[in-house]
């Protein structure tokens, strides 16, 4: 293996197995090159990364005791990829549980961080009790809430619906303003109004479907699990099945990097952007599949199949060429929100609330600048030395992407603002940092699906070439890495 930018490869196909170029050196990439050497005893990988570094978005760095994420922090586990991945690579006894002393969250309420009502799961509540008493919604807001029992299922439920319009028509306003849309939006920093309820948590339509009712659904699944240790007890979003890797999402980065590294089939090159994509004219035409890949300053080089992991406007960048019009127009309309994450570390004596709790969302309702604050350190061991904690507090979305115009300076002073008048900090963190992720999170809108089967359609007719990454069938880890995969196992089918 060879690893870093600017060596010359071969211009020629493997001549046993496929010659694989996978474009992106994120999670996805990794994933897809790992599954293609395994599954494949002949294929011959090279990974093209823009940075000098793997990884993408997945970024872990230590300081003064800390262990900071600066992207995301862990992946759900009800969803087979993350887990996979680490069965694979070896790496599944170093995945840590959240810390169930405080699996609980918070949602801001007149200023005022409150309990997320026990049992309330992204918008199905397990629990009826804990709504009738939650201080977060007036008597009517429960008493809609709790009505949604008896709420008509839709007629067609095949029509795509926005998660604001499904749950204003089953739980009703408040539990959207309140509870969900800071829940939801949390996740994928997205406008609830616009967010398409099929390609982000179809779950709930089917609970409408089956058992008439998310509540009675919600019930119903209860009782089937009666008698088996929950691991999912607590509040908020759905954190005990949440998992991370005990030194951070980084050293699983490092852990498929350095097999890849060991493998003599697989070329890691850091530090090279590709620029373009196109079919070889040596041997190109509609039946031959191969491909050329443009690289800035070497020589171009040729491969038997590409999976392109990029987000999808970077893709669309990539394929110039007048024949993929179409398909660089669909990837285009996929949009993309920008977000920042600000990491603080502080003692815990200087807050006056207790931070017991894995972290408080901020319903847009509220009016602050923050969409969410995570109380990291409660929620893995590990991640602050004793007497302390780690927080990350996230800004700007696609509900607040003027906040992103600020320089790093400005956030950081708002968000120390907010997380005093929040929580109560009395004394300003040890450290802040800003980490921006422009234009990083994909919005996956009403008609999504429509737009990935038709992106499916039109990538299809590009033999040879494979699209993966968060874009397409959900945004998180789990999802990303199963894309890679599933990119991988295309191109071995493919003959
Ligand atoms: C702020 C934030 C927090 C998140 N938190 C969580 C979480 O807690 N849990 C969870 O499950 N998911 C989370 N996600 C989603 C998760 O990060 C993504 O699903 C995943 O990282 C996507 O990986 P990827 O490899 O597809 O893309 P990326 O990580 O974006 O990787 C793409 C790579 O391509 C490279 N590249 C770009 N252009 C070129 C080019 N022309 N040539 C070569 N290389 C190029 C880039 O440098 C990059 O390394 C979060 C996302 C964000 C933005």
């Amino acid at each position: 293996m060879t690893a870093g930018g600017h060596e010359t490869a071969s211009h020629q196909p493997a001549e046993n197995g496929k010659r694989v170029a996978v474009i992106g050196g994120g999670i996805t990439g990794l994933s897809a090159a790992q599954r293609l050497i395994s599954a494949d005893p002949t294929a011959e990988v090279v990974i093209f990364e823009a940075s000098e570094r793997f990884g993408g978005i997945i970024r872990t760095e230590q300081a003064d005791g800390f262990l900071m994420e600066l992207g995301p922090d862990s992946f759900i586990t009800n969803k087979p990829g993350g887990i996979q991945l680490c069965d694979d690579v070896g790496f599944a006894d170093q995945l840590i549980p959240t810390d169930g002393e405080f699996r609980r969250s918070l949602v801001l309420r007149n200023g005022k961080p409150q309990l997320v009502p026990e049992g309330f799961m992204l918008m199905a509540p397990a629990k009826p009790w804990a709504i009738a008493t939650t201080p977060v919604l007036s008597v009517a807001g429960k008493i809609r809430l709790l009505r949604e029992a008896f709420v008509r299922p839709k007629p067609n439920p095949d029509e795509d619906e926005s998660l604001a319009d499904f749950v204003r028509r089953r739980f009703g306003r408040q539990a959207l303003d309140r509870l969900v849309q800071p829940l939801v939006g949390g996740i994928y920093t997205s406008d609830p109004e616009k967010l398409s309820l099929k390609a982000t948590l179809p779950r709930f339509i089917e609970m409408e479907q089956k058992y008439g009712s998310v509540i009675r659904a919600t019930l119903a699944e209860q009782r089937q699990k009666k008698g088996r240790t929950e691991s999912d007890s607590g509040s908020g979003a759905r954190y005990g099945l949440f998992a991370t890797p005990r030194s951070g999402l980084g050293s699983l980065v490092d852990r498929v990097v350095a097999l890849l590294q060991e493998s003599d089939r697989v070329t890691l090159r850091s530090n090279l952007k590709v620029s373009g994509l196109s079919r070889s004219p040596a041997t190109g035409g509609e039946a031959d599949p191969s491909w050329q890949v443009s690289l800035p300053g070497v020589p171009d080089e040729i491969f038997d199949a590409v999976i392109l992991t990029l987000p999808t406007y970077k893709a669309a960048d990539l394929l110039n060429d007048e024949s993929f019009a179409d398909l660089a127009r669909a990837l285009r309309g996929i949009e993309y929100a920008s977000s920042a994450v600000v990491v603080t570390t502080h003692r815990l004596s200087d807050f006056r609330h207790a931070l017991d709790a894995f972290g408080l969302v901020v319903p847009a309702i509220e009016n602050r600048k923050v969409l969410a604050v995570s109380f990291t350190s409660r929620k893995f061991p590990g991640r602050a030395p004793a007497g302390h904690v780690l927080l990350r507090t996230f800004v700007g979305g696609a509900m607040q992407p003027e906040l992103l115009e600020n320089s790093d300076t400005e956030i950081t002073e708002f968000v120390h603002q907010e997380l005093s008048a929040m929580l109560g900090m009395t004394a300003s963190p040890g450290f802040s940092q800003v980490v921006r992720h422009q234009r990083a999170m994909p919005q996956y809108y009403v008609g999504h699906g429509a737009k990935v089967a038709e992106i499916e359609r039109l990538s299809a007719m590009c033999r040879g070439l494979h699209l993966a990454g968060s874009a397409y069938f959900g945004v998180g880890l789990p999802d990303s890495i199963a894309s890679g995969r599933s990119a991988a196992d295309r191109v071995q089918r493919d003959t």
